[in-house]
């Protein structure tokens, strides 16, 4: 048992060697750290600013092994612990538990292996943004470039949902912005 990337055997409750993906033979296993450190130089952070908050975006172009191309998961369950490949991600996270946030993953489907992750972060003393209730924060959602929430997709509309915060009951609410082929929510 040795790591494909670093070629040490050496694990630990920190970092234990995972069979991540299809490959077998001397290449079947990798280091927690060596794989997190790889996907993390492929990823690019975006930030974009509205009068009502931040989005924070992570893409990755391919989310997987570049050998057997099995797609990584978000996180690993070994030992009884989880492993999350993208806790890069946590860092954007409000450090006060009371401030809210919303993170957004994709799936993958089909062949398309890229991933993007993305935390919508309201400002709460910021004035709101919606003339009929100002208690709402809006994003928007979509493939245009005037989105906060940008979704590079072809079946997707240029301005496809709206993110709403409502700042009087603390909770998020998705609404679709009569997009060509909807807004859906996965019963899984
Ligand atoms: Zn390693
Ligand atoms: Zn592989």
């Amino acid at each position: 048992m040795q790591c494909k990337v670093c070629w040490s055997n050496e694990q630990s409750n920190e970092n234990p060697l995972l069979n991540s993906c299809e490959c077998d033979g001397s290449v079947r296993f990798i280091h927690f750290e060596c794989l997190k450190h790889w996907l993390a130089q492929k990823m690019t952070r975006k930030e974009s600013n509205n009068d009502q908050g931040k989005v924070v975006s992570f893409t990755w172009k391919s989310f997987e092994c570049e050998l057997c191309k099995h797609a990584y998961p978000y996180a690993f369950r070994a030992r009884g612990r989880d492993y999350r490949l993208i806790d890069v991600v946590d860092k954007e996270l409000p450090t006060n538990s009371e401030a809210p946030f919303l993170l957004l993953e994709s799936l993958t489907f089909e062949k398309n292996s890229s991933r993007n992750v993305h935390v919508v972060l309201p400002e709460l003393a910021a004035p709101s943004n919606c003339e009929s209730n100002p208690d709402l924060h809006v994003f928007k959602m979509g493939r245009g470039h005037d989105t906060e929430v940008r979704v590079s997709d072809i079946s997707v509309s240029r301005c496809h949902t709206l993110v709403k915060f409502n700042s009087s009951t603390g909770h998020f609410q998705l609404e679709d912005n009569l997009s060509k082929f909807g807004t859906l929510i996965l019963s899984k």
